[in-house]
Formats: C-alpha cells, structure tokens, sequence
C-alpha cells in the first residue's frame, strides 16, 4: 500500500522528495477555490501559483510519480475525498509555512494518518528560530543577521565580516540612475499557463489582469531569471536598492522573492550562487551583501518572527489606527500624487513593486493617514505576487507601519515628501510641491508627517530615535501647528475611502 504525500501550493521542489519515490508514494495536490477567493488577489499571483502547480504536477508525472490533482472548496475537503479515494497508509506533508494551513492540518490529524515532516524551504528551522529568540532581550534584525553569517560561515574570513563589516548601507543609499537595466526574460506562457490565465481572467473577485503573464512557473526558468539577474542587475543592487524610477518596478531587484517563496528557489542555492556570480561579473561587496542580507537575514528573520509571534500578530495596532484604505489602492486612476500613483499601478500592472515603494511609499502614507495596518496587511497580501501571510504580518505590522509597538523595528518608517524626493524622480511630475509645507499644493506626505507625530506623541516622544523630530516640531509656532492639522484633516476628509469590497476569511483553506 503506497502513502500519499501532499504538496501545497508552496512546496514545489521536486529535489525535497527524494526520501518520497513514486514506487512508494503517491502525491495529493489540491487546488482550493476557498483559498483563493478568501481576498481580491490579483490575477497574475493567482496564475503564477496555479500554472507552477500544475507545471509540477506535469513534471511529478514525467518521473513516475502516480499524482491525485483535485480542484476542490478547499483543503480539507480534499484531503478527505483522497484518503476515502485512496486510503494511503500515511499522508505525509511538510510542516506548514503558514498558520492557516497548520489549523487545517491540526483539525485532520484526529481522522486522517498525517506526519508532519520538516520543512526544508528555509535555511533556518523555526523551532531554531524560537531558540534563538528566547535567548536574546530584544528581536532586532541585526542581531540575527549576524548570528546566521557565523552559523553559516557566510561572507566570513577568519571568522569576521568580509570587508571589515557586517553591511554596507552607507554606500547603499545613492539615488536613481540614468542608465536602464534589461527586462528579464519573457517567459512565453505555454499550453498549460494559458489555459490558467484564461480561467483566471474569467474569474470574478479578482484584481488586475492574467494578460502579459510572462513570469517563469517551473524551476528551469526560475533558474534562468536569477541567473540574469546576476549577469546584469546584481552589480548595481547594492547602490540602487533603495531607489526608485517613475514606471521602473524592478529596477535593480531581482523579484527572487516570488520564487523562493513558492518554493521553486531554495535560499541556501540562491546564496551560493550570489557568491559564485560575484566573482565571475566583478560585483562589489557591497550588492553581494545587500544582496545576502535579504534572504539569508531578512527572509528567515520574518518567518522566524511569524512563528515566533502567531497568532497575536494578527491583533496588534499600537497606534489604534481604524481608518480604511483608500480607494486609490485599488484604482490609482485618479490619485494625483505621483509617487503613490505609479507605485500602485506597478502593482495593478504586475503584482510587484520593490521594498522601499512598499516601505517609503504605500505604508507610510497609509500609516500617516490611519489606516487599519491589518487591512493594509491584507491588501499587500492580495496584491503582491511575493506575499503570503507569513511574509506579509511582520513585514507589514512589524517593520513598515509599527503596529507590534517595537518588536522589530526601532521606530516607524514614516517620512515627509523629502525621502521620496531624494530617493526617486517622481516629485518633478507631480501635482504637489516637495518643498512647500503648507496649502493645498503642499506635498500631502509633509503635513500627514507632522500631524502623525503630534497626534501620537504619547506613544512616540520617549522613543530616542524620535527626539530630534519631536524637538523640531516643537520648535514650530501654534500658527504652523494649526495649518498642520488643517492640512491634515482636510486632505484625509477628501480621501475616496475603500468600498468594502470584501470581507477576508482568515485561515481560509
Ligand atoms: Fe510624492 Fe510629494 Fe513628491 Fe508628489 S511631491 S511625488 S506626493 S513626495
């Protein structure tokens, strides 16, 4: 009697099964409508994660696997219809990425014969995570990070850091350039991707459009785009990474994200392969770390985190914000600020845009107006080709809005206008002046700046980083203290506020 092994949408490895052969395993993958209609999701996500699925499913195929793929309401059902199906002798799956998906399969265990193995897409176990976290009096990235060079031997000669540093932010901080990078490789969608894009697009609920999908779905073409990545981008990540470029959604990025998320990338081959490339296209230690920060530290720091803090990271929302999302987030038609306009359209158009749109851009206005962080959280979920819970709750409520009150970041990432006018080419077309503060051509971001802080001093003022800012406001007369907060409350009032266009169903399977 053969056991069934159950892939997820995220578990796509074909290499992570060898103890699994098909002479003895049979493979369940299910398709759940319910997971996919728990949010407005964008259709070039939704058609990435189904064609990758069915793309592996083609190849399981291929090497002799024996696979049920069903199109289930969800998860659960699936999973019973198999086992009266089949009645394997165990079903094994790996531990869950995602705290839904570990309810579901907590709910079967009583009446199914489930193993729980472990998962093998991240370099860092979380119960090592766990250990690491309870070991140390505050989470702070930078501690992790360095933590998991030694425990690696990363970018270490004799046991310090390569180049005498553990980063090199300093130099990563230059504005956009002038020249253009190429596009990476159009992956022409095949039979299968077509037939996805076209239910996909008939499917109502759903954001964005399945047409121009071009993104790779197997491991091959994963494998291709890193490697063009490394051959024209890698060089200039370092510097660039921080920027951004009016209609440029990568940039000098590498959308890796998306793929080792899925599972078609593992970090530890991705790493290795960064450190190799360095050499062979001459890239400076700066991009090559920048670069292994984000998935050695960043990336297993957030999953750590996740773990760490599920389920009260769902709750948390330090500064009682309950406002909705603006409309503009769904239709940046008619939002004439120019950066957070082209900043959503980069993801109506495509299903990304780089960290510091999301950063700098999308949550910090949201943060500045008050936005319920949670539902922001949720529409990076939906919108974002590279997001799932998992990745989305500590980078989103945790480091880009402050809504955990500190765990991860050591004060809010909000800004006035001057950031994004140093960091991008976006406010030489836009409606509003950068460097007027009050008025209706005032650049929103600089008058939501100071009205946050006013309105949150209790919660901020004793924030050491915060003091210079404080200090500033303070310096300004009630006559500007006033224009502030009537700048503030007029431009929120006039906000399109979001429809309730849907309710999310969390843990939905
Ligand atoms: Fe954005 Fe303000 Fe610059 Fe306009 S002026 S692009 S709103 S930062």
């Amino acid at each position: 009697m053969k056991s069934s092994f159950l892939i997820t949408m995220c578990d796509l490895s074909l290499a992570e099964l060898r103890s699994f052969p098909p002479g003895t395993t049979r493979i369940l993958m299910i398709e759940s409508r319910r997971k996919w209609q728990a949010l407005p999701f964008h259709r070039k996500k939704i058609t990435l994660g189904i064609s990758a699925m069915r793309h592996f499913a083609a190849e399981l195929r291929e090497a002799g696997y024996e696979v049920d793929y069903r199109h289930e309401m969800d998860f659960a059902s699936g999973m019973r219809a198999h086992y009266q199906a089949h009645q394997p002798q165990r079903i094994f799956a790996f531990q869950p990425r995602e705290w839904g998906m570990q309810q579901i399969l907590t709910g079967l265990a009583g009446e199914l014969p489930l193993t729980i193995i472990a998962n093998p897409f991240y370099i860092l176990p979380r119960e090592e995570f766990i250990r690491w976290a309870d070991s140390q009096k505050t989470l702070r990235m930078e501690n992790f990070y360095r933590w998991m060079r030694r425990r690696e031997n990363i970018l270490l000669q004799d046991g310090k850091p390569l180049g005498g540093q553990w980063n090199f932010d300093k130099e990563n901080r230059q504005p956009p350039p002038d020249r253009a990078y190429p596009d990476p490789p159009f992956v022409e969608p095949d039979k299968i991707t077509r037939e996805v894009m076209r239910l996909i697009e008939a499917e109502p609920g759903l954001w964005g459009s399945s047409d121009g999908f071009c993104l790779p779905v197997t491991r091959l073409d994963a494998i291709t785009w890193m490697e063009h990545f490394f051959r024209w981008r890698f060089a200039d990540f370092g510097p660039y990474e921080d920027a951004m470029r009016r209609g440029d959604y990568i940039m000098t990025h590498s959308l890796l994200s998306a793929y080792l998320n899925l599972g078609l990338l593992h970090p530890r081959e991705v790493i290795e392969r960064a450190i190799q490339a360095a050499q062979s296209y001459a890239v400076p230690l700066n991009s090559l770390e920048g670069f292994v920060r984000q998935i050695l530290g960043w990336r297993e720091y957030i999953h750590g985190i996740y773990w760490h803090q599920m389920p009260k990271y769902r709750t948390v929302n330090y500064f009682e914000l309950e406002g909705s999302l603006p409309a503009w987030y769904w239709n940046p038609d008619t939002c004439d600020m120019a950066c957070l306009r082209d900043s959503i359209e980069m993801v109506r158009q495509h299903g990304f845009a780089h960290h510091i749109h999301r950063l700098m851009v999308l949550s910090n206005f949201a943060t500045l107006i008050g936005v319920n962080p949670l539902r922001l959280s949720e529409w990076f979920w939906a919108g974002f080709i590279d997001a799932y819970e998992w990745v989305e709750l500590p980078n989103v409520l945790g480091m880009a809005t402050y809504a955990d009150g500190g765990l991860l970041a050591s004060k809010p990432y909000i800004s006035s206008g001057s950031y994004i006018h140093k960091m991008s080419n976006y406010c030489a077309s836009c409606r509003f002046n950068v460097n007027q503060k009050q008025g209706e051509d005032a650049c929103p971001f600089n008058y939501l700046y100071w009205a946050f802080l006013e309105n949150h001093r209790e919660k901020l003022i004793q924030n050491p980083r915060m003091a210079v800012m404080y200090r500033l406001l303070d310096r300004k007369t009630v006559e500007e203290k006033a224009a502030i907060r009537r700048d503030s409350e007029r431009f929120i009032a006039s906000l399109p506020l979001e429809e309730a266009a849907y309710r999310f169903e969390y843990d939905a399977g």
